[in-house]
């Protein structure tokens, strides 16, 4: 049984084929530049090496045929025939109030996935395009949608709601919904069945922490909350997003830089977060971290307020659980960096949370890193948000 996983951007694709039987990848690549001069797909069989195509991808259209056409390539391709494709996952980031669940694509659905593009204004527009993509050049498989943010749908109201006027949330929707859904619901449940964690009661937090970054706190696998808002920019600190903010800083800086609402935005989504804190030096986590180092005191600060809010997070969801069972770590920087574990860790021994530092001195693979007789685990547990759709797509078959 072979699934095929479409994450389209607004002028990306990311696929895998994964085959659910064994859930080993056969093959994964990126559509890159559509709609732009210049496109190119560059793709893996797994186990050889990577191959670049530049040909022109006007739309999402020519980006999936093309992605068919290099499956079934003899050279480079892993099937036979797109019949050896039995479903196709697709990432849709908003599902708005109307989809707690992924969900089997129709016309309805697909009708909902518009409604919700002005939630989701970047990424549903493009996921919509890869799923009539789909549906055009390979008729008659199954889609599935699987997204963001149903995992932060488990939410109770006292959770989710912002305490603005309740018909905001009545007519708009404005709620907390949560990001990085995927990625929290895949993790955390790897966390319980690796520990061996009661499935019903087990209090885990994740801290998915890459460019984008989020925290969320489910008791048996139900997210009880996370970070991220309506949108992506609430929550913690991100490589160019600004996390929490008082909301009267928009207005404020609209006033003082003849700025709008709009412009504002922009700078707290692309030129804020450690970027606008280390004063423009990087968003990258690697060169803070490096110039920290060398005694860049806007490196340090950088750094530093990013952990900060993390450990903010992670106690709070601790108290609103009356515990925890275990904290993962996961994406770029959650995966990699054993400092920013460590010094979050480090603010946790008051609960009986050790690390153990030859444990913690690894990158990317999935360990427990806490010491034998630290009372929570920590985990190294490195996401797979393809792997979790793919495993969504087949659920639903
Ligand atoms: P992601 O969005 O999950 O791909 O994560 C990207 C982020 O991970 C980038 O900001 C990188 O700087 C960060 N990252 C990757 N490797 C490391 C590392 N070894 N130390 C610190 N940050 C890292």
């Amino acid at each position: 049984m072979n699934i095929l996983v479409l994450n389209c951007g607004s002028s990306s694709l990311k696929y895998q084929l994964i085959n659910m039987d064994d859930e080993k990848v056969l093959a994964k690549g990126l559509c890159e530049r559509i709609g732009i001069n210049g496109s190119l797909l560059t793709h893996q069989k797994i186990g050889e090496e990577k191959f670049t195509i530049k040909q022109p991808m006007p739309t999402h259209n020519e980006a999936v045929k093309l992605v068919f056409d290099v499956l079934v390539d003899k050279d480079h391709g892993v099937i036979k025939s797109s019949d050896e494709i039995d479903a196709i996952g697709h990432r849709v980031l908003h599902g708005g109030t109307k989809f707690t669940e992924s969900i089997v694509v129709d016309e309805k659905v697909k009708e909902t996935i518009k409604e919700c593009f002005d939630l989701g204004p970047l990424h549903n527009p493009a996921n919509l395009m890869g799923i009539v993509a789909c549906e055009k050049n390979v008729p008659g498989k199954k889609n599935v949608a699987v997204f963001d943010t149903t995992f932060g749908m488990g939410m109770e109201e006292k959770a989710f709601l912002y305490a603005i006027p309740y018909e905001y949330y009545e007519k708009y929707g404005i709620r907390r919904y949560g990001f990085h859904g995927t990625s929290h619901k895949y993790v955390s449940g790897e966390a319980i069945k690796f520990s061996k964690l009661d499935p019903k009661n087990a209090k885990v937090i994740v801290c998915h922490l890459g460019n984008g970054a989020s925290i969320s706190a489910s008791i048996g696998g139900r997210c009880v909350d996370t970070s991220m808002g309506l949108t992506p920019l609430e929550g913690l600190i991100m490589g160019t997003r600004s996390g929490d903010i008082d909301p009267s800083i928009i207005q404020y800086i609209c006033n003082k830089e003849n700025k709008s609402v709009d412009e504002v935005l922009n700078i707290l989504n692309k030129k804020s977060g450690i970027l606008g804190l280390s004063n423009g030096l990087s968003s990258d986590f690697r060169d803070i971290e490096n110039a920290m180092n060398e005694g860049n005191h806007r490196a340090k600060v950088a750094m530093d307020a990013y952990i900060h809010v993390i450990v903010k997070y992670i106690g709070g969801y601790i108290a609103i659980m009356n515990g925890v069972d275990a904290i993962c770590f996961t994406a770029g920087v959650g995966e990699n960096d054993k400092y920013t574990r460590k010094v979050i860790c480090d603010n946790f021994t008051y609960i009986g949370l050790k690390l153990d530092d030859k444990l913690n001195d690894i990158r990317g693979e999935f360990r427990e890193i806490s010491a034998s007789d630290s009372k929570v685990k920590v985990l190294l547990l490195p996401t797979n948000e393809e792997l979790a759709i793919a495993r969504e797509t087949l659920r639903l078959m």
